[in-house]
């Protein structure tokens, strides 16, 4: 037998958890056909794989590439990094089923909630879809390197049914809910792999406002998911901020919610999980909630980053410390080198940095309250930013910040940010982690990593493009955890077995 493909000498991890071996691989039309000693020598390809590990692909099952599958084949950089399923439809943003009256609704939706430029889904999207179905039998016929499962999700669902009435502070009625439910059925009979929703206040649209689904009624959601009734498969994801901007007290009330809609559908519930500032305990409170639902029969599993998860600064991202500032605004629309100059000018600096933020979030606006909170003290959150440079360490230290650098030379902590961006012409990006970064480590994050309920799943691949990459998360969890991490790490085995080939 030919092959088409031989993998040479890799030192093999097959995701059983087995301990890694080194030998040959063969594959015939797409599938691996023998491992050991291969019988035939032909092949049309060969590849040395001596010094490299050879792993199954991986799973990366939080993604936004709703409007991107369907025009581009390759779903980089998710595909770059060894990832060979795609799960879209995260967080309750979508894009079917949409009737055309309401194309540019969701597209605005998208545009705010995850940072993808309207321009490029306007221009990208073929729209050859009304329904669910049609939507995935057009993705369908476009050929893609890698495979992909869809989930339905809630914002789009809403719009669908209720039109102008699908705003964060309407009610669904009751017949709203049974087509809602009526229609994520079909969608799930013809293949979708789940229903998502979004409930947190971190997310707006592109003018600002609340996501349609973001208030919806204990009634509604488990109304909805009543859908999942005698389907054999199909999961549910939720995210949520469990009301933390409203106050601790909330939380309980927010994870019977999402613990309904899990009871009610019999489906298991993926929610995220991370260590927010503001609340800085909550990631113990959910894993414990997750801990007792499960012992309950109700299964709840915990999506966790590969990182802090942050956002990276500069003059060509969505975000930057002086977006706000009176003289920043003037020169924003102006081209980068343009920029550049007119900020080197010590006059114009001195001026600008005598300024404030002016708000930036509000009506009309996509930006979320937290940018003007972080952005009216940046001589604080100067001391938790850092420069990313060429080689990046995505687990600085405080000492390693610009803010920290500047106090010990007895420079201005603002000055030092403006000059950081200033840096490689103004290309130069500033990594800031918002959040499991509370303690300036990833030790909390090792102990998520760690827990038995939790996966790899907010990489949020296609999403948040002028903000964050956090695609790479599977090479970031190879390299980061399992080699170069100073402080406990994990091994290869365990880590592809368990959090990336789930
Ligand atoms: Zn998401």
């Amino acid at each position: 037998m030919s092959l088409d493909l031989k993998i040479l000498n890799g030192n093999i991890i097959d995701g059983t958890g087995n301990k890694a071996y080194v030998s040959d691989i063969g594959i015939k039309d797409g599938k691996i056909v023998e491992i050991g000693n291969l019988s035939s020598n032909l092949a049309k390809e060969t590849i040395n794989a001596d010094g490299y590990i050879v792993t199954p692909g991986f799973i990366d099952l939080h993604t936004h590439y709703d409007g991107q599958i369907s025009w581009d084949s390759e779903l980089t950089p998710s595909s770059i990094h060894g990832v060979t399923t795609v799960v879209t439809g995260s967080c309750g943003v979508g894009f079917a089923p949409c009737k055309e009256k309401d194309r540019e609704k969701l597209i605005t939706l998208m545009e705010g909630v995850e940072d993808i430029p309207g321009s490029a889904l306007s221009e990208g999207i073929n729209w050859k879809w009304e329904t669910f179905t049609e939507y995935m039998n057009a993705i369908d016929s476009i050929p893609h390197t890698i495979d992909f499962a869809m989930q339905m999700t809630h914002d789009p669902l809403r719009v669908y049914v209720m039109g102008d009435r699908a705003v964060a502070n309407q009610k669904a009625t009751e017949d709203d809910i049974k087509k809602m439910a009526k229609i994520l059925r079909e969608g799930l009979i013809s293949g979708a792999v789940g229903f998502s929703t979004g409930r947190t206040d971190n997310h707006k649209s592109g003018r600002g406002e609340d996501t349609p689904a973001a208030e919806a009624s204990v009634e509604e959601l488990t109304g909805i998911v009543q859908a999942f009734k005698g389907i054999n498969h199909g999961i549910i994801q939720a995210v949520s901020d469990f009301d933390m901007l409203k106050g601790d007290e909330f939380f309980d009330k927010e994870f019977d919610v999402l613990e309904k809609m899990a009871l009610v559908s019999n489906k298991p519930l993926s929610i995220s999980l991370m260590q927010r500032d503001q609340s800085p305990n909550q990631w113990q409170w959910i894993i414990k909630r997750a801990e007792e639902a499960n012992s309950k029969g109700i299964n709840i599993r915990l999506q966790v980053g590969a990182r802090a998860i942050g956002v990276l600064l500069g003059l060509e991202t969505t975000f930057q410390p002086f977006m706000g500032f009176p003289s920043y605004k003037k020169i924003s629309n102006l081209p980068l080198e343009e920029r550049v100059r007119i900020m080197k000018n010590p006059e114009f600096k001195e001026k600008l940095l005598k300024e404030k933020n002016e708000k930036l979030a509000g009506d009309g606006s996509h930006i979320p309250p937290l940018a003007d909170i972080l952005l009216s003290q940046l001589d604080i959150i100067g001391m938790r930013m850092f420069k990313l440079g060429e080689k990046p360490n995505y687990e600085p230290e405080i000492k390693d910040s610009i803010g920290y650098k500047a106090k010990q030379k007895g420079e201005s902590i603002i000055g030092a940010l403006y000059d950081a961006l200033l840096e490689d012409e103004g290309k130069a990006l500033i990594y800031f982690p918002l959040y499991n970064y509370t303690e300036f480590n990833l030790n909390n994050l090792y102990k998520m990593i760690n827990h038995p309920l939790s996966l790899p799943g907010l990489s949020d691949g296609g999403a948040h493009v002028g903000t964050v990459c956090d695609a790479s998360f599977p090479t970031f969890m190879l390299t980061h955890w399992c080699r170069d991490r100073k402080g406990d790490k994990f091994n290869l085995e365990k880590i592809i077995k368990n959090k990336l080939k789930t």
